[in-house]
């Protein structure tokens, strides 16, 4: 028997044969061509059969795991017909001569570098959605078959480098209990769609396809991120508890779905969702989330060829707005510039652009880009419970100058007979540490503050986010990032006005403790987190965590303080 590590990417416990899906072998050599039109028919066959393969697929996915995820294929046959990809690669074949094979490569890698390079992870994401679809295309090309795993019959744990999301649409849960990848991490697609099939996934092993054989018996334990190898007849009982444990916490899980959140000794506090698109909605509802913490609007700029139209923007907000009916729902206004360009924003290079010209400083320079965005939340303003906030404020001064350009918008509209909202709120991220500084004197003026941990973090520590040779410096529990926060509820709270957390720390278990105990009202964080969450804060008491507040704001290491809570909180 052995052991193996990953990062635990969906919960569940699963004990089944191993089932190894290999990736097809696509290797190919670059080759100069003669006949340019007979290569671009080539291409135009794979690319048509691919587009009939992932119809399909997306049907498949519709009815397993429902329209939001069948979604996904709408944006992959997406990028089978988008110009922006397709002529290139027919440029290429047409002026180089070579062969369509070597065209799809260099053209696919070239948009796949360019989305990995960004800052954040769902657009990262979109680099998996073009790689997924390139190797289908590139396996019709060389005539190679393409693993087709919704043969599966028997029960089975399945063994990958990595889970497209075509594979991933294609198990069949009856017979697929779990999966485990070499690849991959907590919000990439096969993790999140493993979550909505509630299927037990570790991802990110990086050896589990060396370590395991066809037909080995493997335990996925997605709970403890371990995959255990051909376990014992002792070891194999001891998981079957843990399965029946798991069992008995979701339906306790699930009881909490109607019920607000409360600690243990009365005390109330918000648990809601970051979406990127109103098709992510439909998780919050299901996870029972009390609103949108944080909307991350760019995805609208950042899928198209040019900037969303007021009426583009108006529909999607709407829309979000009314699902969630009277449930507060928090939209950040633009954040994009640095590394996360636009294609049709013609911005110059940086030396340091999560340092540079992005979110409000852009947003103010370029205000006829901000105006519109404006105008539309406003008008969807009377179709729900809108809160609006300013992405990278750095001084008072910027947030007065956007909070001035959003009520002239409002004077705008009401002169031209459109019905705004009067009871708006206007807050701002706390991502920035000046900010978070003097958040006694922001309080003043904001109706409301949404801490952004994840670049928080990042500029507090100094220490990159992308980069992984300083990510041991990401340390949400690290006392300069406690007392920043706690500097920033306490401001909030002596003006009347309530504090979030929109970062990735506000569904850490370790972390909610801490933040429960330093008064946090809101905690943002992704659907599927929300009911754990609100299981654990039944059984917290405030007063007792509020009470190590000191001990804990003068703490020397981010260890120190993990210790303590998992000590104190018994995790
Ligand atoms: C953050 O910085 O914590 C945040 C929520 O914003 P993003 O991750 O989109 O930068
Ligand atoms: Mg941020």
């Amino acid at each position: 028997m052995s052991k193996l590590k990953g990062i635990a990417a969906s919960n569940g416990v699963a004990i089944a044969k191993a089932y190894t899906l290999e990736a097809p072998e696509l290797s190919f050599e670059t080759k100069k061509v003669g006949d340019v039109a007979k290569e671009t028919e080539r291409l135009q066959d794979a690319l048509d059969v691919s587009k009939q393969e992932l119809e399909k697929i997306k049907e498949n996915a519709r009815q397993s795991l429902g329209d939001e995820h069948a979604e996904i294929f709408s944006a992959h046959l997406l990028v089978l017909s988008d110009p922006e990809m397709i002529t290139p690669i027919k440029d290429k074949i047409k002026n180089e001569n070579i062969n369509a094979e070597a065209a799809l490569d260099e053209v696919a890698n070239m948009f796949i570098n360019m989305f990995e390079s960004m800052d954040n992870a769902y657009m990262r994401e979109r680099a998996a959605d073009i790689k997924d679809v390139t190797k289908r295309v590139m396996a019709h090309l060389l005539k190679v078959s393409f693993p087709d795993p919704a043969l599966i019959d028997e029960e089975v744990i399945i063994i990958a480098e990595d889970l497209t999301p075509s594979d991933t649409a294609q198990l069949n849960k009856q017979f697929v209990k779990g999966f485990t990848t070499n690849i991959g991490g907590r919000t990439s697609h096969s993790a999140i769609m493993a979550r909505s099939l509630e299927i037990p996934a570790i991802v990110g092993t990086k050896t589990v396809t060396d370590d395991v054989k066809d037909g080995d018996i493997i335990i996925v334990d997605g709970i403890d991120g371990e995959v255990v190898i051909n376990p014992s007849d002792d070891v194999i009982k001891t998981y079957r508890k843990k399965q029946d444990d798991f069992a008995k916490q979701k339906e306790i899980w699930a009881q909490l779905k109607d019920e607000p959140t409360v600690s243990k000794d009365g005390t109330h506090v918000e648990l809601v969702a970051n979406i990127g698109t109103p098709n992510d909605v439909e998780g919050i509802i299901n996870n029972g989330g009390e609103g949108v913490g944080l909307y991350r609007t760019e995805f609208l700029y950042m899928g198209n060829s040019d900037f969303p139209s007021e009426d583009d923007q108006f529909d999607a907000y709407k829309s979000v707005l009314e699902q969630m009916g009277d449930k507060p729902v928090v939209v950040r206004t633009l954040d994009i510039g640095g590394d996360k360009e636009l294609s049709y924003l013609d911005l110059p290079k940086e030396m340091n652009p999560f340092l540079g010209f992005r979110a409000i400083r852009l947003c103010l320079e370029r205000d006829d880009i901000f105006r519109t965005q404006l105008r539309a939340l406003l008008r969807a303003s009377t179709y729900g419970n809108l809160k609006i906030m300013f992405p990278m404020i750095a001084t008072l001064d910027e947030f007065r100058q956007a909070k001035a350009l959003l009520l002239d918008e409002k004077d705008n509209l009401k002169g031209e007979g459109i019905d705004v909202s009067d009871d708006i709120e206007i807050g701002i991220m706390v991502e920035i540490p000046s900010t978070a500084v003097i958040a006694r004197q922001f309080a003043k003026e904001v109706d409301f503050f949404s801490i952004g941990t994840n670049d928080l973090i990042q500029y507090t520590m100094a220490a990159d986010r992308m980069n992984e040779r300083v990510s041991y410096l990401y340390q949400p529990y690290h006392p300069a990032i406690l007392n920043l926060v706690n500097n920033v509820i306490e401001a909030a709270h002596a003006e009347g006005k309530w504090a979030g957390m929109c970062g990735e720390m506000a569904g850490d278990s370790i972390a909610i403790p801490i933040l429960l105990g330093l008064g946090l009202d809101e905690f943002s964080m992704s659907a599927t987190s929300i009911l754990p969450a609100r299981t654990q804060i039944k059984d917290l008491s405030k007063e007792e965590l509020a009470s190590y507040k000191d001990e804990l704001l003068s703490m020397s290491t981010a260890d120190e303080v993990e210790t303590f809570i998992r000590e104190k909180t018994n995790q």
